[in-house]
């Protein structure tokens, strides 16, 4: 549609407007455009007193309040000594992080050369910059918290949702309705990107009949830069202008069109500013257009193959997948996919089918949509799922790219998801553990010695400032309650209703979460008349709050939300069950440090991680939760609940019936009773000893300074140093891999097996060992090409060989030409029935892992 403005007044001439900070104030203008201040609660207070209620009204966002505060109350504080005196401090702790190093630099001056660029589709930093949607937005925004904390030589991309993720509200039946606010970027922690010419930063990327054009912005997030890409450019037509308006447009071709302009735009514009990544990481599939970008760009004046510049580039590729099902990943037609890449198939040296093949699991059926994640995959040597369970779920779920490979040894790794403990931790909590804690605890929030000091703090402090958490969580839900419902023109007699709603002082459980239907938001509801008889109890009150967006297009996510808010309604529950519109980060923080226990009730194994309880549990909230994601390595009955036993089931409506009445029995017997089991002044000493056990025990690991760390060791760092080597003397290693490559893949099939021996008679004792002799025929291979292996262990009861130990065998002499004989011992260290079987593997080389080609064969 034309701008009806934009056509009567085609030059119009933008200038900008700055606040106008009296001198003394100045840091705080400084402080306003870094993000730093998100997770330095002393910071945010800064801003905060400056005037609380506009602060509320501009959402906590520094850049817009300091543009829209009265003058007058700048003057005030610019002479308030005791207000100067604390900026002065924050300011300085400020500079301190942001001019020093940090870790990296000190435990790593080898690794000067590393630079990380971490790819996101979207970013979770804070409320005021509204450019995520979920776990993995959020989970993406304490990666880059913690990698400036770390002092990480990392730097993010993603994109500038001009509109955001929608705002939800609900209409007075319950049911979600979306809003689209425009975001001003001019009032948000964010500046454009120039050139040291000073023209913008503008890079270009081709669409089947157009070019579009994309300007970068930068978030700065302490030491970490984040930079956006932006289409909304008058020189784009209107279409291309929205690219960028919305997170996760609706429509594939809206789709495929902001994955090129992150991937491909997003390696154009890190190279237009001059930034050259050692090592790229992909955070879920939608950036991955970013490896063939990366393919094209080194075979511009190259005379080396795809699969010469292939290997270099997986070999610094980083993929980590977030989902455990085939649904959740971004898929394009065929069609799709040659009109938007016509262009660049040639330049990537490969014809349509072998492009095609890139993101399809079987690369021989021509009518296989081309996947988003199968591309990461095949164009990274590291991947990883987000928690030990999703790792083997995405070994099995990726099992078919590798199909002679066992699940077990299926090249996908692990590394946990995590949550940046300073963002989410409650200033109540972290005030009083600051008197017991060592020295800067906070700062090395994945030290276990730091957090055994909890067991320190009285059970009556840690108490008290739980609870204060609770009555912020009680006081903030009445008055947004009362808010949500005068904009929908509710009665009086409904806002009077609003100002009383919760209880300060009862066990308080909380449900936040995306209400996508494996989530199961109504499981609680699945008896009613059970929870009925709990929530009717006014000696020992419970009560629930809820929160958490439906996708736009999800009506069965948008009938569970509808649900709860029935059911609070129609059982006379409207004081214990409350439904908070509008889930964010500000949301999540009142509830996270504010209710008793995090309820979490995912389909196993739906659930890759999850971090919302993460968030509970450094706050001394109790997890009851499915033992599914994290919870199946954080759990413990010292600490917390699980609802089952990590069953796994095929009648999804059995399983519900099942994991209702155990979550039941778990309120009525467990938790209830040991949240009243109150000792003298009212305290419930067991309840605080798994509030301590919980911070204790699971605030060490499940955070994101671990998980960066963990990142750096398992991924970056090993990238980096392969990169080089395969890069070095005009990438020689890298094309001598490739044809390593070449070369096994054209002999495989000639390798025979021709006899295998054992000793002995198939009888052994304990402490004995079994020698077994292989002759092997290897056509045009040599033994330095392969490896032999005694893949052994015990059989179970199907047959099959449980817990392999493979076992290297040895090359012992040539008898032919092609003919080799390869030795392996077996020790029997433990009684029972055994098996093994003898396998040859791609041998010593290059090769990011040996099964990596995909080569193996049985015998
Ligand atoms: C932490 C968080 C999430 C992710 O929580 P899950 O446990 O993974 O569901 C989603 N949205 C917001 C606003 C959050 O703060």
């Amino acid at each position: 549609m034309a701008d009806p403005i934009a056509a009567l007044v085609p030059n119009i001439r933008t200038f900008q407007v700055f606040p106008d900070v009296p001198d003394p104030l100045e840091p705080l203008l400084e402080m306003a455009k870094n993000l730093w201040w998100v997770w330095n609660p002393d910071a945010a207070e800064l801003f905060r007193r400056l005037d609380h209620l506009l602060w509320e009204e501009v959402h906590h966002n520094p850049v817009k309040l300091l543009g829209a505060i009265e003058q007058q109350r700048l003057l005030h504080r610019s002479t308030d000594e005791g207000y100067l005196a604390q900026m002065r401090r924050v300011y300085a702790a400020f500079r301190e992080h942001v001019e020093t190093k940090g870790w990296f630099a000190e435990a790593h001056p080898d690794k000067a050369n590393l630079k990380i660029a971490y790819f996101s589709a979207e970013f979770g930093i804070h409320e005021s910059l509204p450019i995520y949607s979920g776990g993995l937005g959020i989970l993406a925004g304490d990666h880059l918290k913690s990698a400036s904390e770390l002092g990480m030589p990392l730097i993010g991309v993603g994109l500038l949702y001009r509109n955001g993720y929608f705002q939800q509200y609900l209409s007075a039946d319950g049911w979600q309705q979306e809003a689209y606010p425009e975001l001003d970027f001019y009032n948000l922690a964010i500046e454009q990107c120039f050139l040291p010419d000073k023209s913008p930063v503008r890079v270009r990327v081709d669409l089947p009949d157009n070019a579009v054009f994309c300007h970068v912005w930068k978030a700065s997030v302490g030491r970490i830069s984040l930079y956006l890409m932006d289409t909304n450019l008058p020189e784009n037509s209107p279409a291309d202008r929205d690219i960028t308006a919305r997170l996760y447009g609706s429509g594939n071709e809206l789709r495929i069109k902001q994955e090129i302009v992150l991937g491909i735009g997003g390696v154009r514009a890190l190279s237009a500013m001059g930034i050259a990544p050692t090592v790229f990481h992909m955070n879920e599939g939608h950036s991955a257009f970013l490896a063939l970008e990366r393919i094209r760009v080194l075979l511009e004046n190259s005379a080396m193959s795809f699969d010469q510049a292939r290997q270099f580039v997986m070999a610094t590729n980083v993929f980590t997948t977030h989902t455990p099902v085939p649904a959740g990943i971004d898929f394009f037609s065929p069609e799709v996919m040659l009109k938007y890449f016509r262009p660049m198939i040639p330049q990537l040296k490969l014809d349509d089918e072998g492009f095609l093949a890139l993101g399809r699991e079987d690369v021989g059926n021509k009518k296989q949509g081309f996947s988003m994640a199968l591309l990461a995959i095949r164009l990274a040597d590291h991947m990883n799922g987000v928690s030990e369970l999703h790792g083997d779920v995405s070994r099995r779920m990726w099992h078919n790219v590798w199909p002679q490979v066992p699940p077990p040894e299926v090249p996908i790794k692990h590394v946990t998801n995590g949550i940046h403990v300073r963002s989410w931790l409650s200033s109540d909590i972290a005030f009083t553990l600051d008197r017991y804690m060592p020295e800067g605890w906070l700062k090395r929030p994945a030290d276990f010695s730091t957090w055994d000091n909890v067991s320190q703090v009285p059970d009556e402090e840690i108490w008290r400032a739980h609870e204060r958490g609770r009555e912020k969580l009680v006081a903030w839900a009445r008055q947004t309650l009362k808010a949500q419902l005068a904009k929908r023109g509710a009665s009086y007699e409904d806002l009077t209703v609003a100002e009383q709603v919760l209880d300060p002082e009862a066990l308080t459980f909380g449900f936040a979460r995306r209400f996508a239907t494996y989530k199961r938001g109504t499981l609680l509801f699945r008896e009613p008349e059970r929870l009925k008889k709990l929530l009717e109890d006014n000696k020992r009150p419970i009560q629930f709050v809820f929160a958490g967006k439906a996708h736009p297009a999800d009506h069965e996510g948008k009938e569970l939300i509808k649900a709860i808010v029935h059911f609070a309604r129609e059982s006379g529950a409207r004081r214990r069950i409350v439904f908070i519109e509008n889930y964010d980060m500000s949301v999540a923080r009142y509830l996270v440090q504010g209710v008793d226990v995090w309820l979490n009730t995912p389909r196993r194994p739906y659930e890759a991680s999850g971090t919302s309880g993460m968030k509970a549990a450094a706050n001394g909230v109790l997890n009851c939760s499915i033992l599914d994601g994290w919870w199946v390595e954080g759990y413990s009955a010292d600490l917390g609940w699980a609802i089952g036993r990590g069953e796994d089931y095929s009648d999804p409506n059995y399983q519900d019936h099942v994991e209702s009445q155990a979550l039941y029995d778990l309120l009525e017997k467990e938790i209830i009773p040991t949240f009243y089991n109150r000792t003298v002044n009212n305290i419930p000493r067991d309840w605080i000893g798994r509030m301590k056990n919980c911070m204790r025990k699971l605030a060490p690991v499940f955070n994101t300074n671990r998980m960066v760390k963990e990142y750096a060791d398992k991924f970056y760092m090993p990238a980096d140093t392969r990169g080089a080597a395969l890069s070095a003397n005009g990438m020689a290693r890298a094309a001598g891999l490739a044809q390593t490559k070449d070369l096994l893949r054209g002999k495989w099939p000639g390798i025979r097996v021709v006899g295998v021996h054992t000793s002995g008679n198939g009888h052994f004792r304990v402490g004995e060992s079994m020698q077994v002799e292989a002759m092997i025929d290897m056509p045009g291979l040599s033994p330095k090409d392969v490896q032999v292996q005694l893949y052994c262990g015990r059989i179970n009861a199907r047959g099959e060989i449980e817990d392999p130990a493979p076992l290297v065998m040895q090359h012992t002499k040539t008898v032919a030409n092609d003919r080799h004989v390869y030795v392996g011992k077996f020790d029997c260290r433990v009684s029972g029935r055994q098996g093994f079987a003898v396998r040859i593997l791609p041998g010593e080389s290059d090769l990011a892992s040996p099964f990596e080609p995909g080569l193996i064969l049985w015998n």
